[in-house]
C-alpha cells in the first residue's frame, strides 16, 4: 500500500510567521483520493537538515510531497537538494524556460540570471505546469519512492495540485479506495464516558475506524471507512453509526460541522416554535447566540436579562415568597422564570437559566450550580439542576449550551410521544 509523507520547505514556517496551510490542503486531497498521509514535517531553508528530513521520509513513506522552495533566490533549495541527493541533474527546462520569459515579457520586467533557475528540473522527471507562477513543480521516481515538489504559494501550488499532482498520484494508487468520514457530536456526556460505553467497538474497527475527540464540553467521533466503491464506504459508516447510537444515541444531537445552536434554532423552526428566554447568570448570552443565527426573527420574540431579583421579581414576576424561601438560584424560581417569561411574551416556549457563575458563592449555593427551566407549551415545566466545575466564562458558555441541549431532547421526546 501507498503512503505519503509531506515535507513543507521553510524557514518561515519553524518561526511561526505562517502557517502550513499546504499540508492542510493536500492531506485533504490525499485522503479524498485514498492515500494515507502518516506524517507531516517542516523543515528550514537548510540543505544538511533538509537531506536528513528525507532519508527520514525515505524509510516510513512511499511517496514524498515537498511544498516550498522552488523559487528564484538562494535560500531556495529543495530542488538541488533532492538532485543531490538522488544523483540526478538537474536539466533546462524549455517550456518552462518559455513560459518564465514570457511572463517577463508580458509584465514588461528584466529577467535576471537567477529567473532562469526555475526552469531548472530533476532530470527524467514529469513536469507539473505551473498556471499561476513561473516555477514549475515535478514528479520524480527512483526505484521505491516518489517525490513530488511543488511551490510554496498556496495560490500557485493549490491550482497546479488539482489540475495536474492529483492525477499523477491518483494514477500512482493501484487500490484508488476512497476514503469517507463522517463526524458525530454528542453533548451531555464525557470524553471518558463515552469511550467506555463503546470501547470494544473502538478497538475491534480497523475499518472504519472510530476517533473519539473532546472540547468546549462536547465529545465528537469521527468515523473513517475506506473501500474502492463510494456507496459501500457510506453503508459501511452507516452500520458502526447504528451500533454506536444504540448505546449512546440519546448524546447524538447532530452531524459534521453542525452546533447545539444550529440544531435547536431549526428545530424550532421546523416545528413553527416561538421561543423566548429568562437569563440571569447568562446575562443574555443565550439570546445572542440565538440571534446570531440568521433567521431568527421566525422562533425568537425577545426575553428579559434578570440579573437582580427585583428584576426577576418586577419584570419577570417571580413570586417574593419564592425568592425569600428557596432563592433566585433554586428550581422554584426557575420554572417561575421560564412559565412567566412564555407567558407574558406568548410564546410556545420559555426558557430560565439561574445559577452562580463563579468566582464567589451564592445564598451559600456552591459556584457553578445552574438551574435550567424549560416551559413548553401544553407539557409539564421541566427543571434540570446542573454543576459545573468551569471559569465564570467558562461556566455561562457551558450553561447556554446545555440549555440548548436539554430544550432539543425535551422536543425531540414530544414530538416521539406524539
Ligand atoms: P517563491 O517563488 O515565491 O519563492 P517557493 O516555492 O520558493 O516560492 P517559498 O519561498 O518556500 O516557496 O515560500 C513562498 C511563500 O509561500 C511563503 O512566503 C509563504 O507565504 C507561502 N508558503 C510557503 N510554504 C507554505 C506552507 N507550507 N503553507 C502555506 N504557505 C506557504
Ligand atoms: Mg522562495
Amino acid at each position: 500500500m501507498v503512503n505519503a509523507e509531506i515535507i513543507a520547505v521553510g524557514s518561515e514556517l519553524l518561526l511561526g510567521q505562517i502557517v502550513n496551510t499546504n499540508a492542510r490542503f493536500l492531506s485533504q486531497q490525499l485522503a479524498d483520493i485514498g492515500i494515507n498521509v502518516f506524517y507531516h514535517t517542516v523543515v528550514g531553508d537548510n540543505p544538511d537538515r533538509l537531506k536528513t528530513a528525507i532519508e527520514v521520509a525515505e524509510k516510513r513513506a512511499t511517496m514524498i510531497i515537498f511544498t516550498g522552495g522552488l523559487g528564484p533566490t538562494k535560500d531556495d533549495l529543495t530542488k538541488e537538494t533532492i538532485a543531490k541527493h538522488l544523483g540526478k541533474k538537474l536539466v533546462m527546462d524549455e517550456v518552462a524556460l518559455q513560459s518564465i520569459e514570457d511572463y517577463f515579457k508580458r509584465t514588461n520586467r528584466v529577467m535576471t540570471e537567477n529567473n532562469r533557475k526555475q526552469a531548472l528540473v530533476l532530470e527524467r522527471s514529469h513536469i507539473l505546469p505551473n498556471g499561476h507562477g513561473m516555477a514549475p513543480g515535478m514528479v520524480a521516481e527512483d526505484n521505491n519512492h516518489i517525490y513530488m515538489l511543488l511551490p510554496g504559494p498556496p495560490k500557485e501550488m493549490e491550482p497546479m495540485f488539482l489540475q495536474y499532482g492529483r492525477q499523477a498520484l491518483t494514477s500512482k494508487n493501484d487500490a484508488q479506495e476512497k476514503i469517507v468520514s463522517r463526524v458525530l457530536r454528542f453533548f451531555g456526556i464525557g470524553e471518558a464516558a463515552l469511550e467506555t460505553e463503546i470501547i470494544d467497538l473502538i478497538d475491534s474497527q480497523s475499518n472504519p475506524t472510530i476517533a473519539p475527540l473532546a472540547g468546549d464540553g462536547e465529545v465528537t467521533l469521527r468515523l473513517t471507512a475506506k473501500h474502492v466503491d463510494e456507496k459501500i464506504a457510506h453503508s459501511m459508516l452507516d452500520s458502526v453509526e447504528n451500533l454506536i447510537r444504540l448505546r449512546v444515541g440519546k448524546y447524538l444531537y447532530g452531524y459534521d460541522d453542525t452546533s447545539l445552536l444550529a440544531e435547536l434554532s431549526r428545530t424550532l423552526k421546523d416545528g413553527q416554535l416561538t421561543i423566548t428566554a429568562a437569563e440571569s447568570l447568562t446575562g443574555g448570552l443565550f439570546q445572542q447566540h440565538l440571534t446570531s443565527i440568521a433567521g431568527a426573527s421566525s422562533v425568537f420574540k425577545g426575553g428579559i436579562v434578570c440579573y437582580s431579583n427585583e428584576v426577576k421579581q418586577q419584570v419577570a414576576q417571580v413570586k417574593q415568597e419564592t425568592l425569600e424561601k428557596y432563592g433566585a438560584v433554586s428550581e422554584q424560581c426557575a420554572t417561575e422564570l421560564a412559565e412567566n417569561t412564555a407567558r407574558i411574551f406568548a410564546t410556545d416556549i420559555g426558557i430560565s437559566f439561574t445559577g452562580v457563575a463563579g468566582p464567589d458563592e451564592v445564598e451559600g449555593k456552591p459556584v457553578g450550580t445552574v438551574y435550567i427551566g424549560i416551559a413548553v407549551k401544553g407539557r409539564p415545566t421541566m427543571v434540570e439542576k446542573i454543576s459545573l466545575a468551569g471559569t465564570r466564562e467558562a461556566n455561562r458558555n457551558r450553561a447556554v449550551k446545555y440549555g440548548c441541549y436539554l430544550l432539543l431532547r425535551y422536543l425531540k421526546e414530544s414530538q416521539n410521544t406524539k
